[in-house]
């Protein structure tokens, strides 16, 4: 995008392809005194200037052949100056109602899109390569940070938290006498143990990639969770009142509405969850979808509002845009088909069923499933609007059975293990049938999910604590339209 930025539009001199942290400095200073002359053979590498557009542009053999800069030592970047911000806050008329949070970096790229990125995912440009600060440096910048502006809101800005900080910094803010509110964005094959940890270290706030409530949709875009895992994640979440930002993605090929009719059907059990949103798939460049496009049967074109934006050919805005529609899709725009009950009565089901997902997660009462075990019985309170009864006792086999299920076992597995403490098959039947009659449990990938919570379980942090900061509308003087 940079290289044809710089080749079609030539009142830009230069460009930096790829991460500039390292070279802006001496490069700045240098076109200061060299102004736009600066010969080819003396920009760094990933950077383009006017030399290039007479001698052509330098290649190598990424992917796309484009040069571009990267970051290998995260260690040594500096940390972020915000005090013209903060001083402009200061200033500000609306300096009380903004409640700022950090936004601060530990990592870049991905671990996961390294091995296997998700065939949707175009967020890391051509650096996917992992490189992370040490956990230790990571911690001791949120102190600092934090201490330089007297802000405990920490938003990491990261493609996805580091492995090793589980051990190695979660511990260390777990420990500091004052909590941060921290926001980090998350695999989502987290364990319960995993998201206790970041509660407990104030990581009350997360953007796992749940993307879907169907294994096979997960499958397409190679995410590497299962459904019974993600529902898994949600009431862990709910536990520890941490908050989540997920969505529902649909419109991936290969998909089948009918799956969605599969998701829609399991929406209403699991309102005592936090909801998340319906979002059309998007074709990004650096994607799976935008470099092996013909692999999945797409063909893609760039998205048709660029052509509004720039005078380019259609070959320049291929190499300029990041967004793409499939030319093979007749409803590119997507409006149309989710829209449309008659050809996604699935799709649709799921969009009812999110929005009411929602309505019942702000209504001032919103809905319980929770449970308290006495060790023989377990009392469970239910006030789901799919609610069987309000109160649960569950004893004996069928105790066993959820709270087998709480750890989402595999059907399977439990059937053995309990036919090896001589529990006939028909009364095995029997107790699972009556929780899932109960809605105390569902089915999802060969899985039994128990769905309550334990009670007591932690409050989830409202809207205005996110971490990255919020603006508080509720505030706004008389004559001032609310955004
Ligand atoms: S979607 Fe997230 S996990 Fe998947 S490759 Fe992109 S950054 Fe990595």
């Amino acid at each position: 995008m940079g290289r044809t930025t710089h080749a079609r539009f030539p009142w830009v001199n230069y460009i930096v392809s790829g991460e500039a942290d390292a070279l802006m400095g001496a490069l700045c200073w240098d076109i200061l005194h060299r102004g736009k002359d600066i010969p080819s053979a003396d920009l760094p590498f990933g950077v383009f200037g006017p030399a290039h557009r007479e001698a052509g542009y330098p290649s190598t053999s990424r992917r796309d052949l484009v040069p571009r800069a990267a970051i290998k030592n995260m260690r040594d970047l500096p940390l972020p100056d915000f005090s013209d911000y903060f001083t402009e806050l200061e200033r500000s008329l609306y300096a009380d109602r903004i409640h700022p949070g950090l936004p601060l970096e530990f990592s870049r790229g991905c671990w996961w899109g390294e091995r296997s990125p998700c065939t949707f995912c175009g967020l890391n440009g051509g650096s996917i390569t992992y490189r992370q600060k040490p956990a230790e440096q990571a911690v001791e910048e949120m102190i600092e940070m934090s201490a330089r502006y007297g802000l405990s809101r920490i938003e990491a800005v990261d493609n996805i938290l580091a492995i090793d900080y589980f051990e190695k910094a979660l511990p260390s803010l777990t420990a500091l006498p004052k909590k941060f509110a921290i926001f980090f964005e998350v695999k989502a094959n987290l364990k319960r143990h995993e998201v206790e940890k970041l509660a407990g270290a104030g990581v009350r706030w997360i953007q796992p990639g749940i993307e879907s409530l169907d294994t096979r949709v997960l499958k397409l875009m190679g995410k590497g969770t299962t459904a019974a895992h993600n529902v898994q994640l949600l009431k862990w979440c709910r536990q520890y009142g941490v908050r989540v930002s997920w969505s529902v993605l649909w419109g991936f090929p290969g998909e089948s509405d009918a799956w969605y009719s599969e998701i829609a059907a399991c929406l209403p059990l699991l309102h005592h969850l936090q909801p998340g949103r319906t979002v059309r798939l998007r074709y990004q460049r650096y994607s799976p979808y935008h470099y092996a496009s013909g692999k999945y049967g797409l063909k893609l074109l760039p998205a048709a509002s660029y052509r509004y934006v720039y005078p380019l050919s259609e070959g320049d805005l291929k190499d300029q845009v990041y967004y793409f529609e499939d030319n093979e899709d007749n409803d590119v725009g997507g409006h149309y088909i989710a829209g449309d009950v008659n050809r996604r009565p699935g799709l649709q089901a799921v969009a009812r069923g999110v929005d009411a997902w929602l309505r019942s997660w702000y209504e001032p009462k919103r809905p319980i499933l929770s449970m308290r075990d006495s060790g023989e019985e377990l009392t469970v309170e239910d006030t789901r609007a799919i609610a069987v009864e309000c109160k649960h006792r569950v004893k004996g086999l069928k105790r066993e059975i959820l709270l087998a299920a709480d750890e989402g076992v595999p059907e399977t597995l439990l059937r053995k293990r309990l036919a090896a403490t001589n529990v006939r098959q028909a009364e095995i039947d029997a107790g699972i049938a009556e929780m899932t009659a109960r809605k105390l449990i569902i089915r999802l990938d060969g899985r039994l999910v128990g769905l309550p919570l334990w009670h007591p379980y932690q409050p989830m942090p409202g809207m205005t604590a996110f971490p990255g900061g919020y603006f508080d509308r509720r505030a706004m003087p008389v004559g001032i339209p609310r955004a």
